[in-house]
Formats: C-alpha cells, sequence, structure tokens
C-alpha cells in the first residue's frame, strides 16, 4: 500500500470551526501503525470538542475515536499486524506503569488520553495509532459494525462495574444510541424487567423494535418515578443506569432505585454539575453508586464477541453515512435533529448515503 505525504483532514481549529485541510500523514513510529480509515461513528464527545466544551486546550485537533480501518503501514518492531489487516483500536492510552496501570485502573492513570481527543483521531484519511491498542476485526463484520465497538465497549464497561444479576430489575433513563444499547446489554445479562425512560419517539420506537425493552416510560406524560416504583412492587429498581448526563435526571435515578440497590453514573454532565443526596438515606438504604467512564481491554474483545455473533445487531441505530466533507453539516445536524442516532463519516466516500 503507497502512503502519500499528506491526507485530508478535518480540524477543529476553534470553538465552533471547523476546516477541512491538508496535513501531513502522520509519521508513524517503530511501535505504530498508520490506518487506512474506513468509518468513523460520531460520538457525543464530537460535538463537545467541536463546540468547544472539551478538549478545548487541545486544539487544533483531529477528533474522531469511532473507528476501524485497514492497515497501511506498520512500525519495524510491530509484530502480529500487517499492512492489508483490518482493525480498530482502544483509543484508551496511558503509562502502563504507574500506580493506578499496575492495578488495571488505566483509565485513572495521570498520563491517561484518547484518541482523537486528547490527540488526533480518525476524521482523515489515515490514523496512528499504537500497535498494543490494535484489536483485529473479525471477517465479513462491516466496516460501521467494527466502528461500534468502541460505544459498545463503553456499555459492556458500565455493566461489569454493576454486576447486574439474573432476573434483577433495571431502569435505564435516556434512549441515546448508548441508552438503547445498556437495554440490549441488560437482556444479554438476564435482567428482567427492563424499563426504558425516555422522552424521544423515535428513539423509544428504535428501542421497542430491537426487542430488549419490556416497559417504556415517557416521563413528559407520566410521573416517572412512580411508575417504576409501580412496576416493582413499590419498592424500586434494583439497578438504575443514568444514560442522559443532567442533574435532573440524576435525581431521579436516586428516586427509582429500591433500598439495597445500585446506580451505574454513564451519562456524562456539566463540567460542576451536582445533585443534592440525603446522606441519611445513602446509608441506611445501602445504596452503591458505580461510575463507568470508558470501554477498556477485555470490554473491546467482549463488545467484539457480541458483534460477531450476532448477540447485538445496532443496525436500527445506523442512520447515515457521510464523506469527510459533510462532517461539519453531520454535527450541527447531531445537534438539532434528535431523531438523528448514529452518523458514519468515510472518507473514501463522495456522497451521503441513508442507512435507516
Ligand atoms: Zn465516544
Ligand atoms: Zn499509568
Amino acid at each position: 500500500m503507497t502512503v502519500p505525504a499528506k491526507m485530508k483532514a478535518a480540524v477543529v481549529t476553534k470553538p465552533g470551526e471547523m476546516k477541512i485541510m491538508q496535513v501531513d500523514v502522520p509519521a508513524v513510529g517503530p511501535n505504530d501503525v498508520l490506518v487506512k480509515v474506513k468509518a468513523t461513528g460520531i460520538c457525543g464527545t464530537d460535538i463537545s470538542i467541536y463546540t468547544g466544551k472539551y478538549s478545548a486546550d487541545k486544539l487544533p485537533l483531529i477528533p474522531g475515536h469511532e473507528f476501524s480501518g485497514v492497515i497501511a503501514a506498520a512500525g519495524e518492531n510491530v509484530k502480529g499486524f500487517a499492512v492489508g489487516d483490518a482493525v480498530t483500536a482502544d483509543i484508551n492510552m496511558s503509562c502502563d506503569g504507574c500506580f493506578y496501570c499496575s492495578r488495571g485502573r488505566k483509565l485513572m492513570c495521570p498520563q491517561f488520553h484518547q484518541l482523537g481527543i486528547h490527540v488526533h483521531g480518525s476524521y482523515a484519511e489515515y490514523v496512528k495509532a499504537p500497535a498494543a491498542q490494535l484489536h483485529r476485526i473479525p471477517k465479513g463484520m462491516s466496516f460501521e459494525h467494527a466502528a461500534f465497538i468502541e460505544p459498545l465497549s463503553c456499555s459492556i464497561h458500565a455493566f461489569k462495574a454493576t454486576d447486574i444479576t439474573i432476573g434483577s430489575s433495571v431502569v435505564i433513563i435516556g434512549a441515546g444510541g448508548l441508552g438503547i444499547m445498556h437495554t440490549q446489554v441488560a437482556k444479554l445479562r438476564g435482567a428482567a424487567p427492563i424499563i426504558l425512560v425516555s422522552r424521544n419517539q423515535k428513539r423509544n420506537e428504535i428501542a421497542v423494535k430491537m426487542g430488549a425493552v419490556d416497559f417504556l416510560i415517557d416521563p413528559t406524560k407520566v410521573d416517572a418515578v412512580a411508575e417504576v416504583r409501580k412496576l416493582t412492587g413499590g419498592r424500586g429498581a434494583d439497578y438504575v443506569i443514568e444514560s442522559v448526563g443532567t442533574p435532573e435526571t440524576y435525581g431521579q435515578a436516586f428516586r427509582m432505585v429500591r433500598p439495597g440497590g445500585s446506580i451505574a453514573a454513564f451519562g456524562i454532565t456539566e463540567g460542576d454539575a451536582t445533585i443534592p443526596v440525603n446522606t441519611f438515606d445513602l446509608v441506611l438504604s445501602e445504596l452503591t453508586v458505580t461510575g463507568s467512564c470508558a470501554g477498556v481491554g477485555t470490554d473491546w474483545q467482549d463488545a467484539i464477541a457480541l458483534l460477531q455473533y450476532g448477540r447485538i445487531n445496532p443496525d436500527p441505530l445506523f442512520s447515515l453515512k457521510v464523506p469527510l466533507e459533510e462532517l461539519e453539516d453531520a454535527l450541527k445536524l447531531l445537534m438539532t435533529d434528535k431523531n438523528i442516532m448514529k452518523i458514519f463519516v468515510c472518507p473514501e466516500l463522495t456522497e451521503r448515503v441513508v442507512m435507516a
């Protein structure tokens, strides 16, 4: 595979400004590979980078972290992977030697950084990744499914933190792509019933069609907390997964969980958001709250297995495929039209493709 010197990339130059530019193809170190990008899923984090809410100190930056592609070049020390291999990469990088890394908690590493969030990512024709981060894409898996491994790994990570058991009641607040994925993973975990709380009708329809939702609660029509209690013998749910990211919905999570139950904090709020928690209840109810920030390590292998063997089919979430030049429009579309779900950016594409 011949690699050119320059490539097309979408660069966030300052908050609210994105430019399609010709930039140098990243130089590959001895332990890195260069991946020719096939697909990148747009994530809420990309919107936060574009608007300046996140990673503003890293600009100019090429975002993009839910990606798949084909190895175009490999450094001299790279073993086990070769040019032409279809891959994705765990975006979470750390020092591997500190207190946290040695305990398998790389997300807490002082040197923790993510590809496409803190260093250049995949909204470009090529992206550089350390070979140690690579995962092979199974034969027959589409590049869109492969680009979905990253977000699915985040859902799986949250479930491992909560340790949801068979037959337990689970409430998921929020029907974003990941909220809907949580319903799917909850079903695989054996949860019953699975209750989804969401106000978006189109997303609710998709979630129900995907077959893992037992009860749907529209909080604009009913008192969601009262409804959850009604569905769980008056107790509240065994587990509540907050997947919206507002103080209001976090407050609801505390009122929906039963004594002795567990809340999974997943939705990302504003950086300074807080909620009042009744500490008396917290102690007497023996509540558990688990935070969960990203899928790492084996979460990626688990996500690959679920997609490879058809345990999860995310196709109903896939709205559009667009060329790199349309990324900024796609970001704006996602900010204004909540009926659009996952959009993929494909550098080799010349025009927009409607997927669902
Ligand atoms: Zn993401
Ligand atoms: Zn470390």
